[in-house]
C-alpha cells in the first residue's frame, strides 16, 4: 500500500428525520445563531420554520439571514457577516445546498475578520484559524458534500472570478445530514448536483494523490451515484435512492477535503466566474466528454476500474479498452440523466475562451490531473466542449 495520511474535524451526524435534532446541537455550539438559508419558498420554507422553531425550544437566539443565493457573491456574504457581527452571533448555521453551506461558512470567517470576505480567498489574506466561528451544516442537496470540506466557494461580483476560502476551521464543527431534507430536489437539480458528487469520488479517484484510504470512500461513492441517480431523478420521493445520493455526497466531500479535485474542477471553476447561468454541475457535465477523452490514456487502471463500475461486462476486457469504454460510459450516463449539454446550450461567448483557460491555470487543480494541460489544451477542451452531436 502507498503511506496515506487522514485527518478529519467534522462529526457527522446521518440518518432520517435527524433534522429533529438540530436545536441541540447548536446549543452545544452557541447561544446566538445566525441561521444562513436562501429566501424561503414552498418547498424549504417549513423547513426553515421547523430548523428555528427547534433551536428556540432550546433557548437558542435565532438571526435569520436569508440573502443566500446559488453561486453566491462575496457581496451576499459581506451582507450576512454584518447582519452576525450587529447580532454578536456566535454559531453559524447553513440549511441548503452547496451555496448556502458556502455562504454560511464564509460568514463564519467574515464576520470576524476586517475588510470583506474577498480578501481572504485562496492566495490573498491569511485566514486567523482561531478567530472563525463555529459552523453547522445541513445539506438539502445530495451532491457537494459542502458539510464536511475545508472550503467555501464564492464568486466575486466585480471580477469575473469564482474562487474559495479555504482553511481546515471551516469544515463544519458538526455535519447533519438528514436524506429526508432532499425529497423535495427537482430532478434537474438532482441531476446537476448528483452529477456534482460523481466528480468529486471520479476526480479523487484518478487524481495523481489518491490514497488507498480514500478510494474506498470514492468507489462506494461512485458506485452509489451510478445506480441512484437515474432513480432518484424518475422518483424523487425514492428514499432508498435518496438517501444513497446523500451518502455519496458526504463521502466525496470527504474524498476532495482529502485530495482534492481535477482538471475538469479548475476548468468549471474558471467557468463559473465568466458565465452566468450555468450551475456547477452542468459545467462539469459540460466539461467531462472531452477532458475525459483527452485523459484516459495517462490513467488506464483507474479508467477502466470506474468503466467496470458501469458496466461489469468490462471485467472480460483488457484494461486499454475498458478504460476508453469508460468515456463512453460517463457521456450515456450524462444522456440518461439529462446533462448532455453544451457550452452553446449555456450561451457562453466563445470570446473568453482564453480568459477562462488563464484563469483555470491560477488554480492548483490542473497539476493534480492525470495529464497536465498547458494554456493551449485547455482552450482547446473549451473549445471542443462548445458544440456536442445531439
Ligand atoms: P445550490 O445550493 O446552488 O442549490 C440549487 C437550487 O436548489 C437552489 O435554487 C436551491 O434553493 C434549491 N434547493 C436546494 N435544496 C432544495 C430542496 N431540498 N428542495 C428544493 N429545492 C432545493 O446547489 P448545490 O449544487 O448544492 O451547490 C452548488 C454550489 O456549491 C456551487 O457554488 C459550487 O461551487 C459549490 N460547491 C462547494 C463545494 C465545497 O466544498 N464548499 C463543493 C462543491 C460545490
Amino acid at each position: 500500500m502507498r503511506n496515506f495520511n487522514y485527518f478529519h474535524p467534522s462529526r457527522i451526524q446521518f440518518g432520517w428525520g435527524r433534522i429533529n435534532e438540530i436545536g441541540k446541537i447548536i446549543k452545544r455550539n452557541g447561544i446566538r445563531c445566525l441561521l444562513v438559508t436562501v429566501k424561503p419558498f414552498i418547498a424549504m420554507e417549513e423547513l426553515f420554520l421547523k430548523v428555528i422553531k427547534l433551536c428556540q425550544e432550546e433557548g437558542v437566539e435565532i438571526i435569520h439571514y436569508d440573502g443566500a443565493i446559488p453561486e453566491p457573491t462575496d457581496e451576499c456574504v459581506n451582507i450576512g457577516s454584518e447582519i452576525a457581527k450587529e447580532n454578536n452571533a456566535d454559531v453559524i448555521l447553513g440549511v441548503g445546498g452547496g451555496s448556502t453551506i458556502d455562504t454560511a461558512k464564509a460568514i463564519a470567517v467574515g464576520t470576524t475578520h476586517e475588510g470583506g470576505v474577498w480578501n481572504y480567498r485562496l492566495g490573498q489574506k491569511r485566514i486567523d484559524s482561531k478567530k472563525v466561528l463555529p459552523i453547522i451544516a445541513v445539506p438539502t442537496t445530495g451532491g457537494t458534500g459542502a458539510e464536511v470540506t475545508n472550503m467555501a466557494v464564492i464568486k466575486s461580483s466585480k471580477d469575473k472570478i469564482k474562487s474559495a476560502l479555504a482553511d481546515w476551521n471551516l469544515t463544519p464543527s458538526v455535519a447533519l445530514v438528514d436524506p429526508e431534507l432532499t425529497l423535495t430536489v427537482p430532478p434537474h437539480i438532482t441531476a446537476s448536483t448528483g452529477f456534482d458528487a460523481f466528480t468529486h469520488s471520479f476526480e479523487t479517484f484518478i487524481n495523481k494523490n489518491s490514497s488507498d484510504f480514500i478510494d474506498i470512500f470514492a468507489l462506494q461513492a461512485l458506485k452509489n451515484v451510478i445506480k441512484y441517480l437515474p432513480i432518484a431523478i424518475e422518483n424523487g420521493t425514492n428514499k432508498e435512492a435518496r438517501e444513497a445520493l446523500s451518502f455519496a455526497a458526504t463521502l466525496g466531500g470527504l474524498c476532495i477535503s482529502n485530495i482534492g479535485t481535477t482538471l475538469p474542477h479548475g476548468i468549471a471553476m474558471a467557468l463559473g466566474g465568466h458565465a452566468s447561468g450555468i450551475s456547477h454541475g452542468e459545467g462539469l457535465a459540460i466539461l467531462y466528454p472531452e477532458v475525459n477523452r483527452w485523459t484516459w490514456r495517462h490513467a488506464i487502471k483507474k479508467y477502466a476500474v470506474v468503466g467496470r463500475l458501469f458496466n461489469p461486462v468490462l471485467e472480460k476486457s483488457s484494461d486499454e479498452s475498458a478504460a476508453e469504454k469508460c468515456c463512453d460510459e460517463i457521456e450515456s450516463f450524462l444522456k440518461k440523466i439529462g446533462l448532455w449539454i453544451s457550452l452553446e446550450d449555456k450561451v457562453v461567448s466563445e470570446d473568453d475562451i482564453g480568459a477562462i483557460a488563464g484563469d483555470t491555470l491560477n488554480l492548483r487543480n490542473y497539476t493534480l490531473h492525470p495529464k497536465i494541460a498547458n494554456f493551449e489544451d485547455i482552450s482547446d477542451l473549451i473549445k471542443k466542449s462548445f458544440r456536442r452531436n445531439k
